[in-house]
């Protein structure tokens, strides 16, 4: 039987109201406006995933998807340093692709349920899983297609988790109509995108916001185990730190 694995964001009291950080087996969803750290937390647990699990790592590797174009190598080197692993070996642990559009989002998806199949995988990043459906699905009538195929490919993605013991972590995009729906309200109004079909797929759900001064929150909206905590955290060039 397979047994959840935790990975760590990189800061101890955002772990700590995770009991230990994000899980497998299923999908958690970090959401927020911009330059909150949603890339930032994505390579940092790139690195750490790749750690033992007495550093809060999996032992795995890393697949990651990137739709918005803002994965930088250089971070990862970054990062690799301030856990003391070699750079190029933190580099390579990493499959990188970047996704044009969502039908090639969904092409990398099924290319990636083959290479989970060796075992060795324990994250999959997806930055961000909305912004090629929002551009290829646009117009007001097309909704409903997007939420179908957003649907689709939710159900793949955690079927993939579970099956493959994956830690799927996605980060998602804010409303800028407050107004628009009361619906999925976080503290200050803010809500994701993506609607039901994405509330319902995501286990985990959590809100990021800026701090005071160079402090960040983060705000778990859902899960399955965990109370609605608060935690601070900073971004450093080491990554998501405390
Ligand atoms: P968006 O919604 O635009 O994608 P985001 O939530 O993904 O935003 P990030 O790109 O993760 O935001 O975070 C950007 C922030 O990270 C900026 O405030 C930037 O100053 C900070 N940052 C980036 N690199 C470093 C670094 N090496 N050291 C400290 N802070 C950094
Ligand atoms: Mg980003």
């Amino acid at each position: 039987r397979k047994r959840v694995v935790r990975v760590s964001t990189g800061s101890k009291q955002w772990d700590a109201i995770l009991n230990g950080g994000f899980q497998s087996m299923s999908i958690s969803e970090v959401y927020g406006e911009f330059r909150c750290g949603k890339t930032q937390l994505c390579h940092t647990m790139s690195v750490i995933a790749q750690l033992p699990k007495d550093m809060g790592g999996a032992e795995g590797k890393v697949a990651y998807i990137d739709t918005e174009g803002t994965f930088r190598p250089e971070r990862i080197v970054q990062i690799a340093e301030r856990f003391g692993v070699d750079p190029e070996q933190a580099q390579e642990n990493i499959s990188y692709a970047r996704a044009l559009n969502s039908e090639h989002q969904w092409e990398l998806l099924n290319t990636l349920s083959m290479s989970f199949a060796t075992n060795e995988y324990r994250l999959l990043i997806i930055d961000s899983i909305m912004a090629c459906f929002r551009v290829d699905y646009c117009g007001r009538g097309e909704l409903s297609e997007r939420q179908q195929k957003l649907n689709q490919f939710l159900s793949k993605l955690n079927q993939m988790a579970e099956e493959f013991n994956i830690c799927v972590l996605m980060t998602n995009q804010v409303q800028s109509d407050p107004g628009a729906s009361a619906l999925f309200a976080g503290a200050d109004g803010r809500k994701p995108v993506g609607g039901h079909v994405l509330a319902h797929a995501s286990a985990t759900r959590i809100l990021l916001r800026k701090g005071r001064g160079e402090e960040r929150v983060a705000k778990i909206q859902d899960s399955p185990d965990c109370p609605e905590r608060e935690a601070t955290y900073i971004i450093t060039n080491g990554g998501i730190n405390d």
